[in-house]
């Protein structure tokens, strides 16, 4: 079916099928299934396979394809890895080339198809009046969305599946067509979205662009509504605990940048005895850039130029981990205070947290020609010593896809922005994800407006430009807290 050389990996969020789980993975779905059938050999389907995988992230907020929730299950599609089989066995090979074609062909195909409907899927055709005056006494949610749309418009069933794995919020569509709706709403832009509650409380909800990812981001967000199966958050957690609103403050801080130092330098390394060859090469190029570029204080630099300057000293093929940390010992702090990076609960962010932050602070501070310095530096520590090492496997593969291709040092800043978010869009819904931080495409619409636009189509883009000047502004060394510091 699918050879095991193939163009998908894991990290794709797109289900590998072989020999082995092809009946339970497809035969025995209670799911729809969107299924690409290719050969490695065929251009069309290496040119194709960046659009798949493109989907499979896409859609994922409203079907998770490593843990379908129940209503997904039984509704929604998986994308698994160029034809299609829909229902039952149905091949299609003339379909959508482009991400938004390919979404909306999935929606007319959900529509069309004629089995009854699956209860726990939502509704995607247009609202009535009456079905909205009576919805809270059939319901049992808190919130009603409406998306006031066109006839040919998508956006409305998009949100409604964006918004699948969510609870105490419904979305409905309803046409420009339902003049007394319209006008009792006061709707005068389509499409927009308003909210409506059981007090019979109507609002618009304020976006950045009148679009299905502002929507949808937006929507998500509100008090209340909470991913399905993700505790919900008491309100007054959200008022009372003032600790929660620095923790929620977006800047970076010098403590967690110093306590990723010492987490790794003092705790992850300290795991190998002895290190050689391959590893020791890694290690020197992360101690290198750390301290060509950490932006930190005087005795801490200093700190990192002595140990740097004694391990490129060291010219043979294996140093010993306790010299090592005697010589890297003199000045670094020690112990470890997450203050951005701090979790709602000790197991939640903290270490990674302030890696990542690490990385994207030496990509701003690079100033040398050789633009793969920095991202090589993480490569070879995260694959040698991170200690995840499902995080590596992934990491790996998104290095080998793309991380040669980077030549500019602006490329270097923007290559792990979009990867990080990569793994955000990944890790969304997760079990690592703290409720209090959900994971975000990343910078948020309401941190950089500017960084978000649309395309004709209505489709949300970056604007990379003013990304790489907000990243650039915001992991800066002028920007970064000293507050909080031992
Ligand atoms: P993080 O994702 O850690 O982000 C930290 C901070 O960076 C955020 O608070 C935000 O201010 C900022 N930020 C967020 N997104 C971006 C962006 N796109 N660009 C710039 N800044 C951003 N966990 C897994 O469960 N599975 C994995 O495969 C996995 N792979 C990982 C690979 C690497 C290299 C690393 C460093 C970590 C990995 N993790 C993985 C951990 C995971 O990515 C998070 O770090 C962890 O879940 C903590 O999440 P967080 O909410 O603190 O935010």
């Amino acid at each position: 079916l699918i050879s095991e050389a193939g163009l998908y990996t894991a990290s794709d969020q797109i289900i590998i099928l072989s020999p082995e789980n092809v009946d339970s993975g497809l035969f025995n779905s209670t799911a729809a299934l969107l299924v690409e059938f290719y050969a490695t050999w065929c251009g069309h389907c290496v040119a194709f396979s960046p659009t798949w995988k493109s989907l499979a992230r896409d859609i994922k907020g409203s079907c998770d394809s490593e843990d379908w929730s129940n209503a997904c299950r039984k509704f929604n599609f998986a994308i698994t890895g160029m034809h299609y089989i829909l229902k039952y066995i149905k091949i299609v090979n003339r379909f959508p080339r482009d991400v938004r074609g390919l979404r909306h062909y999935i929606i007319d195909k959900l529509e069309m198809h004629n089995e009854a409907w699956p209860p726990a899927c939502p509704p995607l055709e247009t609202a009535s009046e009456a079905e909205i005056d009576n919805f809270f006494q059939t319901n049992n949610v808190k919130l009603l969305a409406l998306v006031f749309e066109s006839k040919d418009s998508y956006v409305g069933r998009e949100v409604t599946l964006d918004l699948l794995q969510y609870e105490n919020i419904a979305v409905r569509r309803v046409l420009d067509t339902e003049t007394s709706l319209v006008s009792r709403f006061g709707v005068t832009d389509f499409p927009s979205c308003y909210l409506y509650n059981s007090s019979r409380h109507i609002s618009r909800l304020k976006v950045l662009n009148e679009a299905r990812t502002f929507y949808s981001y937006a929507l998500q967000r509100l008090p209340g509504v909470v991913r399905t199966g993700k505790p919900q958050i008491a309100i007054t957690d959200l008022i009372k605990n003032s600790t929660l609103q620095e923790w929620r403050s977006t800047r970076v801080y010098m403590s967690d940048l110093e306590s990723a130092l010492h987490y790794s330098l003092r705790v992850e390394l300290s795991g190998h005895i002895s290190i050689s060859g391959n590893d020791l090469t890694a290690l020197k190029k992360y101690i290198n850039v750390l301290a060509k570029y950490f932006p930190g204080r005087p005795s801490v630099k200093s700190a990192l130029k002595t140990v740097d300057s004694w391990l490129q000293q060291q010219k043979g093929t294996e140093i010993k981990y306790s010299d090592f940390r005697d010589t890297s010992d003199a000045v670094l702090p020690e112990g470890v205070q997450w203050v951005g990076c701090q979790g709602s609960e000790s197991h939640y962010r903290g270490y990674p947290c302030a890696f990542w932050t690490l990385f994207h602070v030496l990509t701003v501070q690079a100033k040398e020609m050789d633009p793969q310095e920095v991202l090589q530096a993480m490569r070879g520590y995260v694959s040698r010593f991170f200690g995840c090492r499902p995080c590596a496997t992934h990491f790996e593969s998104m290095a080998q896809e793309s991380m040669d291709h980077v030549t500019s040092l602006s490329a270097t800043v923007l290559w792990l922005w979009s990867r990080h978010n990569r793994v955000n869009n990944r890790l969304a819904g997760d079990l690592s994800e703290d409720p209090y931080f959900p994971k975000i495409q990343w910078p948020s619409p309401e941190l950089c407006p500017s960084c978000h636009g649309l395309k004709k189509t209505g489709e949300h883009h970056w604007n990379q430009e003013e990304v790489l000047t907000f990243l650039r502004n915001y992991f800066s060394s002028a920007h970064i807290l000293m507050d909080y510091l031992q």
